[in-house]
């Protein structure tokens, strides 16, 4: 059995009282996600009311799932944390580093030579430490998720942001860095700031080519890319009931794509059949009984005005079909006319080359049959395809029981390419082009999420359009951009005009799921003996050495870069090519901060070795500090390290020696991430002392042996022509990470706690 019907039994036993406490304390009827985020404390009965988008509060996720490429620096951080389980259920799923190009017999056999490594570690970490191991093939972490995993009212955490997919189950499901799900997995809280509330009210009922996904495009044509951020939206109202499990699965992952922590929806009858239909029954009718608590208190829906923070209305049965893009998912254009002259206006290729039905978002079975029903349809009528098409199915669950009814042999008589169950072309693992950076101009619609630049294939100039499958199926057929399969005619073989009737499916297998070999491997129950094994010359994988603490005195230390302007975590720790040294701390410390603007000279990648006074690559020169025994430290502007939370950008530094990063603000996630690895994470108290920092100052902290909470740090600033400028430095650590300071990093601490 995958799941853990105790443990879901064990939520359900808990939240009536929880629930209960909560509302009593906020004092008004509750939203779902207050009573889903309110029975998951860490300090179990709720005893305060939180402030939404300003608390920090301590949570006490279900589960976990890692995908492979996030999961080897998050299981080798966990290995140094001296357990011998991981605390709550994990599962660990191989689905990012399988690339799409032949179809997916050769691509996974190519996938299982060329990682086989990582993958091999994977396992083997997984069978050590109690953990689910979904094999390569398996499919695609959120499908797999929400096909066995994923329940109503649950909190899970995964280290992925589509994680949010979940919330089609009605869970709250947030995707976090590698460094949030190690302490989880380590019996540690997780820490979240109280989100907002979005409402979204869906009224009618979606019909004849609009599907779930034109819900999300049309929410992201609404709040935009950043208007869900710090927010989780909630859908409710008769669209919302009326939709499938798997719709709803969709409209919850693209949340991400708007910023939102996460979004959900509240426990209904589709999830009711879409747990029976995955051999869940269990599950259905444990959260049968505690019903009222999977969704929200009646007066919310009634009048959400009052409850959430922002509410949005959207009719679905005035709702078009929708076509997001390019290099955006927020752009939104309806089907049809409304692009040819969005097209034109901005020299967007009309031409369609490639149509992909897949990702974690569309890859049901529901989004599979659809789409089937268009391609059939083509067969019938004797058209042929004008772009290519390709296929990612999103579980073997799924392939399997889409294979037994026919529906991929519909796509592969139309020539269509079946890949693996696999992240594949969303992700940039297709292998469309030998020479992607000169590739030419084209345009490409995907039933994706993301569509920026190059994230299919490299290439920066093809367009890449956000739509339904179904619609995804129909403009690859007639291989325009503003083909509207409501309104305009094709030519068939035999030069007659011919229309598309209104896609049909179903919304779940007629003869029920099948699957011979789904590709998971359970844990043994006492995998103390596993050997985990990493070669000495692996250039992909290294096992963690823990780090010394760095002291508390740090003296004569060097300027490493004076970083000017933005500077995110992927200036800090760049991904593309280097994504393949994820698990290999050293390797990937090659790319530190090679993004960075040095604030010296505008150039990238190109600073002053104060030892020598020659120039150099930001690696190579702080490498030659490290040897030499020297400290250094990295100044920055506001909100340095924004975007991911991915724990490398932290990691990359001081395994190689920085001991400080000084700047006016940080983004608080990696800010976090300083303090977990052990550095110094500090900001000018005032901000205009950045300035003073030149090229080749020495620092000397002056009272760091005196670190405590609230109390300022004193920096002695050391110019070269013997001047000397003493500045103020705020932090912001409590007791418990100045000990992870002192321990050397938070992981040393807790194996120290542990032993
Ligand atoms: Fe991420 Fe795409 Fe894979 Fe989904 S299918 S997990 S969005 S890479």
């Amino acid at each position: 059995m995958a799941f853990d019907i105790e443990m879901i039994k064990g939520v359900y036993t808990t939240m009536g009282e929880r629930v209960n406490k909560a509302r009593e304390i906020v004092g008004k009827p509750l939203t779902l996600s207050e009573k889903i985020l309110y029975s998951h404390l860490w300090d179990g009965t709720p005893n305060k009311a939180f402030q939404r988008g300003k608390d920090y509060v301590d949570f006490a996720p279900d589960r976990i799932a890692c995908q492979d490429a996030t999961a080897q620096m998050a299981l080798l951080q966990f290995m140094q944390a001296g357990k011998s389980k991981v605390a709550v259920p994990t599962t660990v799923h191989c689905d990012h580093l399988i690339q799409a190009k032949d179809g997916a017999a050769a691509d996974l056999k190519n996938a299982n030579s060329v990682s086989s490594e990582v993958f091999n570690f994977l396992e083997s970490v997984s069978n050590k430490y109690g953990i689910g191991f979904w094999k390569p093939g398996a499919g695609i972490i959120h499908q797999v998720v929400l096909e066995n995993y994923a329940f109503p009212g649950g909190m899970m955490i995964g280290t992925d942001s589509h994680t949010v997919n979940a919330g089609g189950l009605g869970m709250v499901a947030i995707g976090v860095g590698g460094a949030d799900a190690v302490d989880v997995m380590a019996g540690m809280a997780w820490e979240l700031k109280f989100p907002k509330l979005i409402g979204v009210k869906l009224t009618g009922k979606l019909s004849g080519w609009t599907a779930p996904k034109d819900v999300i495009l049309k929410v992201a044509e609404i709040l935009t890319v950043k208007g869900g951020t710090g927010a989780i939206v909630e859908y409710f109202g008769p669209g919302a009931i009326s939709m499938s499990c798997t719709g709803k699965g969709t409209i919850c992952n693209m949340g991400a794509e708007i910023g939102a922590t996460t979004s959900t929806f509240g426990y209904d009858e589709s999830m009711e059949r879409y747990l029976r239909a995955t051999e869940r029954a269990d599950v259905a009718d444990a959260a049968n009984k505690v019903k009222e608590h999977l969704t929200a208190d009646a007066e919310v829906y009634a009048n959400p005005e009052q409850y959430f923070d922002q509410v949005i209305e959207i009719n679905l049965s005035e709702l078009g079909p929708l076509l997001n893009g390019p290099f955006t998912p927020d752009l939104s254009t309806t089907v049809g006319k409304a692009m040819t002259e969005k097209a034109k206006a901005n020299d967007w290729p009309i031409k369609v080359e490639w149509g992909l039905i897949g990702s974690c978002t569309n890859s049901s079975y529901e989004d599979l049959s659809r789409a089937s029903s268009i391609a059939q349809q083509a067969i019938d009528k004797g058209l042929k395809m004008k772009a290519e098409l390709g296929i990612n199915p999103g579980s073997e669950q799924v392939r399997y029981t889409a294979e037994r009814d026919g529906i991929l042999g519909i796509f592969e008589n139309l020539d269509a390419k079946i890949f693996t169950n696999a992240c594949g072309p969303c992700i940039g693992q297709w292998a469309r082009y030998s020479d992607p950076k000169n590739a030419p101009k084209n345009s490409i619609v995907h039933s994706f999420n993301r569509n920026f630049a190059k994230r299919a294939d490299g290439n920066p100039n093809t367009h890449a359009f956000v739509a339904s499958p179904e619609i995804t199926a129909a403009i690859a057929i007639a291989g325009r951009l503003d083909f509207n399969p409501l309104t305009d005619k094709l030519i068939n073989e035999n030069g007659e005009e011919v229309m598309f009737d209104e896609p049909t499916g179903w919304e779940l297998p007629p003869k029920g799921f099948a699957v011979d070999d789904n590709g998971y491997l359970a844990p043994e129950a006492d995998g103390s003996h596993v050997q985990v094994s990493v070669k000495d010359d692996s250039e992909r994988l290294q096992l963690l050495t823990p780090f010394e603490p760095i002291g508390d005195s740090i003296t004569g230390a060097k300027l490493l870069i004076k970083a000017f302007g933005k500077c995110t975590t992927d200036h800090i720790s760049m991904a593309g090519p280097w994504l393949r040294f994820r698990g290999h701390l050293d390797n990937i410390a090659n790319n530190t901060l090679i993004g960075a603007v040095n604030a010296f000279n505008k150039k990238t990648n190109f600073v002053k070795n104060q030892l020598t006074g020659d120039y150099g690559g930001v690696p190579d020169v702080q490498r030659e500090y490290k040897k030499a025994g020297i400290k250094t430290i990295v100044v920055g502007d506001h909100n340095y390290g924004e975007g991911s939370s991915r724990e490398h950008a932290a990691m990359q530094p001081r395994h190689l020696g920085v001991a400080a990063v000084i700047v006016k603000s940080f983004a608080r996630i990696h800010e976090t991430n300083l303090k977990k690895q052990g550095m110094l994470g500090l900001t000018f108290a005032n901000e205009a002392d950045y300035d003073l920092i030149q090229e080749d100052d020495t620092f000397n902290f002056l009272d760091l042996n005196a670190f405590a909470p609230g109390k300022q740090l004193t920096l002695e600033v050391v110019h070269t022509n013997g001047t000397k400028d003493t500045i103020k430095l705020n932090h912001t650590y409590n007791d418990a990470q100045i000990a992870w300071y002192n321990e050397g990093s938070a992981l040393n601490l807790i194996k120290k706690q542990n032993a």
